[in-house]
């Protein structure tokens, strides 16, 4: 929280508010003092206007006077008898000049500086400034005399003066003009052949302060236009280039002379004494603020205590009521004296129930009692927390963590307080995660760090040490179950094999899983032999009983290697490595057995695994190749079939025969991917080849059991495009012997597919004459040991001949292998045999040369045993060396 919310308002600082007080009262002020200098102006402006206006209206009023006056003052002459009588034809210049009718008087009395009568012809009088002149009237007025008359006489009604502005010896005057008409009743002529009279009145500078004083004006004068200020009011008489001007009052300017300067004198006094009063007002409240603030500062300091004092009582209040942690004081004696409220919500007991009980009746610790914890704190100030346990309000156990600090008064520690966090669920979390560390997660059992912790300890005391037995245990058929049924069914599999293994050993031993099928059980004080085969019967024997799975029975086996402390190793890793050879041991030698580990096992061993990893390293980097052994008719002439028979481009041992590598790959379950490699190499191979021509393959008894051995045909017949019709597969009678009823249906279903299938190897078995008839064998192949001896032995020619009677008795095509003479060939066509394989037709060849004998069967050629000899080691024999 922060101060500033806890403390009062703070009130405006007086100085800031009369400095706004100055600023608004200045505001006011001026816009008062513009607001009235607008006011005055536009008086003033309005006033002169006005001004301007009436001097405009008396100026033309003031001419339109003189017009009108000489209007009718020509008029008085123009239109009389006498005058029309002395003027319209020959002007009587005696009656007019001389007698003085229109003569000099009317300049020196009226004021006409020239009187002239005019006709269309000529000026027929002039007086100019009261002189007759015989001058025409074009030399003093501008107006042409031409125009007067047309204006003069162009009127309807001809009595009607006329009058305009026009100049007169260069300077405005005002001419006015009448038709020279008798005021009786006799005949008149016609407008145009009147006489005109013509009176000019210049507009002298006194004449015309004459006629403006009379309406007012002052200095009321003529002037040219270009000589005026253009801003100066004029009335501009007509065309003549002059203008009536005339001295304006100007009263708006007058007004604003009288009252600006003493208007301005009191603005500026009224100004400086509102500056003054506000600076003495601005003085007054800084001191004011200056007084607050201190004030102020007071009661910030004072309150700032209070909300430290407050926030942190709020605080602990807040920790203390929020935190999972419970707080505790005791005095000296260790009896409890505070407990904050969290501790019942933690504990479910009351807090009063505990106070003034000893803490230590309330926690244990089993590393260190609590009051020697405690007073240690005395010394050192301070302790390392302290993990401690104690049951709550419903009995169950937890786990805290305590810390604390002595309580002084003046250097006495009169008690101590602290925390206690509970840490109930971090144990617990903790426990779990060691559990899982040292357990399989599937089966519960323990795993490998476990069983090596726990030989570890078992050994430690070497010699002394109980007798310990390690059984490593492989399951057998595991993978496939894994691989086809999915890893739900192995996980079943695993957990039904880790209750059986429970349920057969005893508390003291210890069963643990080592990752995937492997399991080790170590019988404690065990190591007499019949006692643990008797064990290992039971184990295998129960082990042996079907998973059921979604019901469906899993069959497993196992096998067993067993190590002895006491005979074979005092440390862990040795007792696990003997059991691990022990095992191998027992897998080469056919499942579901057990093996105890001897000394020579490991070298062998070793080989074996060597081999292996040769092995598996074989089929990534593609070290296979396939020789093909032809099948003829019995002629030994007519090739109709091909066997496909592996090898293997060792790289350091050269070409490796099948005997050396199909059984290890048939113990380790590679055979399997060995066997499709082939399967699809030869029918690759073979597309290329005569489609009379059949393909044999060699199935392994192993692919029968580890893999689906249809679905592998089936794709590699889908994938090559290989007919089915064409390939026959070869298979020996051990196929039978391990799973009778299994190894039958799949034969079925690989029938199914199209293809043949041969019994490879016929008379090496224990019940073969069984076999033929329950299973669906197209042909057999006679073992070549009877081909051999059939030359020399009347018996097994017996036999062969028996062998061959019953085949074809069965509708089954009868082949002999090993043929390596004529006199064999000749025996088996003696006999009927139907095919004949062997070294003296042909050896196992590599593709091309495969090739080449083919052509020379074709072209009708006898076969010969020349084909070149490709040397193959070999387990029994080396073939061609
Ligand atoms: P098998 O299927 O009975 O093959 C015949 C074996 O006899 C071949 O030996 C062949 O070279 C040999 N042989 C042929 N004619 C004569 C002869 O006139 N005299 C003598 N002494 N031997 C003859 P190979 O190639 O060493 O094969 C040995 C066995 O390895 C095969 O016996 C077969 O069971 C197995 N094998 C070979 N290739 C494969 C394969 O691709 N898969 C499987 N699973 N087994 C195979
Ligand atoms: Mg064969
Ligand atoms: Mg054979």
């Amino acid at each position: 929280m922060d101060i500033s919310t806890y403390a009062a308002p703070l009130p405006p600082r007086q100085s800031v508010v009369t400095r706004r007080l100055a600023v608004a009262v200045g505001a006011l002020f001026v816009t008062g003092v513009i607001a009235a200098a607008v006011a005055l102006l536009g008086i003033a402006n309005k006033l002169d206007k006005e001004e301007v206006r009436k001097t405009e209206f008396y100026s033309v009023r003031a001419l339109e006077n003189r017009i009108t006056a000489s209007k009718n003052y020509i008029t008085s002459y123009a239109y009389w008898t006498t005058a029309y009588e002395r003027l319209s034809d020959q002007v009587d210049t005696q009656w007019a000049y001389t007698e003085q009718n229109l003569g000099n008087t009317l300049f020196t009395a009226d004021g006409y500086d020239g009187v002239f009568v005019l006709d269309r012809e000529r000026t027929k009088y002039a007086v100019v400034r009261g002189q007759m002149l015989d001058t025409d009237i074009a030399a003093f007025v501008e107006v042409g005399a031409a125009s007067l008359l047309d204006q003069v006489q162009g009127q309807s009604d001809l009595t009607h003066p006329v009058s305009r502005y026009s100049l007169f010896e260069g300077w405005p005057a005002l001419v006015s003009a009448a038709a020279i008409l008798p005021n009786d009743e006799r005949p008149q002529k016609t407008a145009q052949q009147t006489s005109v009279l013509v009176f000019v009145d210049k507009l002298t500078p006194t004449k015309l302060r004459k006629i403006g004083s009379a309406y007012g004006l002052k200095n009321l004068t003529l002037a040219p236009n270009e000589t005026l200020d253009p801003a100066r009011p004029r009335v501009p008489l007509d065309s003549t280039g002059f203008s009536l001007v005339s001295d304006l009052e100007r009263p708006g300017q007058q007004l604003l002379w009288s009252l600006l300067p003493t208007l301005g004198a009191t603005m500026v006094v009224l100004m400086l004494l509102t500056a003054y009063f506000f600076r003495h007002a601005l003085r007054s409240s800084r001191y004011v603020d200056e007084s607050f603030a201190v004030m102020q500062s007071y009661n910030l300091a004072l309150e700032a205590a209070n909300f430290g004092l407050e926030a942190s009582e709020e605080r602990f209040r807040a920790v203390a009521e929020a935190a999972s942690d419970w707080i505790w004081e005791t005095d000296r004696h260790l009896s409890l004296t505070y407990l904050s409220a969290r501790f019942s919500e933690v504990t479910g007991y009351p807090q009063t129930l505990w106070q003034g009980q000893d803490i230590g009746q309330l926690l244990f610790c089993d590393t260190t009692p609590l009051e020697l914890w405690l007073k240690k704190l005395n010394e050192e100030g301070h302790a390392s927390d302290l993990r401690c346990t104690y049951r709550d309000h419903s009995g169950q156990q937890r786990h805290c963590r305590l810390s604390a600090r002595p309580i002084f008064d003046k250097q006495v520690v009169i008690g101590y307080r602290g925390t206690a966090s509970d840490i109930t669920d971090e144990v617990a979390a903790h426990a779990q995660i060691q559990h899982l560390s040292m357990h399989d997660a599937l089966t519960g059992l323990p795993n490998r760090n476990k069983l090596a912790r726990y030989l570890d300890e078992a050994l430690l005391l070497r010699e002394h040490a109980p007798a310990l037995s390690l059984l490593m245990i492989d399951l057998d058929n595991f993978k496939p179950i894994n691989d086809s049924l999915g890893h739900p069914a192995g996980d079943a599999v695993l957990q039904e094999v880790a209750a059986r293994l429970r349920e057969c050993t005893r508390d003291d031993d210890i069963v643990a899983r080592l990752g995937g099928d492997e399991f080790v059980v170590v019988l404690n004080g065990m190591d007499a032999p019949n006692e643990i085969d008797k064990f290992c019967t039971r184990l295998i024997g129960s082990l042996h009983q079907p998973v059921v799975f979604e019901h469906h029975p899993l069959h497993i086996g196992a096998s067993i290697g067993i190590a002895l402390s006491r005979r074979h190793g005092f440390t862990p890793s040795e007792l696990i490595r003997y059991a691990d050879i022990a095992l191998y041991q027992a897998k080469s030698e056919g499942k579901n057995t057990w093996c105890y580990f001897e000394a020579h096992m490991s070298d062998q061993i070793q080989t074996r695994r060597q081999m292996e990893d040769d092995l598996r390293h074989a089929l990534k980097h593609n070290e296979f190749i396939l020789h093909y052994q032809p099948r003829y008719k019995v002629d030994g002439k007519q090739i109709v079939s091909v066997e496909a028979l592996v090898r293997w481009q060792h790289p350091t041992k050269g070409l490796l025969g099948p005997d050396l590598f199909i059984p290890l790959a048939e113990q380790t379950d590679l055979i399997v991917p060995l066997g499709r490699w082939v399967l699809r190499e030869a029918c690759e191979t073979a597309l290329t080849w005569p489609e009379d021509i059949l393909l044999s393959v060699n199935l392994s008894p192993a692919q029968f059991a580890v893999t689906d051995v249809v679905e592998d045909v089936r794709e590699v017949l889908v994938d090559t495009r290989f007919p089915a019709s064409r390939l026959e597969l070869e298979i020996t009678e051990n196929v039978m012997l391990n799973d009778t009823d299994g190894a039958l249906t799949t034969m079925n279903a690989l029938k199914e597919l199209g293809v043949r299938l041969n019994m490879d190897d016929f008379g090496t078995g224990y019940s073969s004459l069984g076999y033929l008839r329950a299973y669906p064998f197209d042909g057999i192949k006679i073992d070549k040991r009877f081909i051999a001896s059939i030359s020399s032995g009347a018996n097994d020619r017996a036999v062969v001949q028996a062998i061959i009677g019953l085949g074809k008795a069965m509708g089954l095509t009868v082949t002999a292998e090993g043929v390596e003479t004529a006199e064999q060939l000749d025996i088996l066509g003696a006999d009927q045999c139907n095919e004949v394989q062997g070294y003296f037709m042909s050896r196992p060849v590599d593709k091309t040369e495969f090739m080449g004998l083919l052509q020379t069967s074709r072209s009708g050629q006898a076969a010969q045993p020349k084909a070149k000899k490709v040397g193959v080691r070999s387990g029994l024999n080396l073939e061609g060396l």
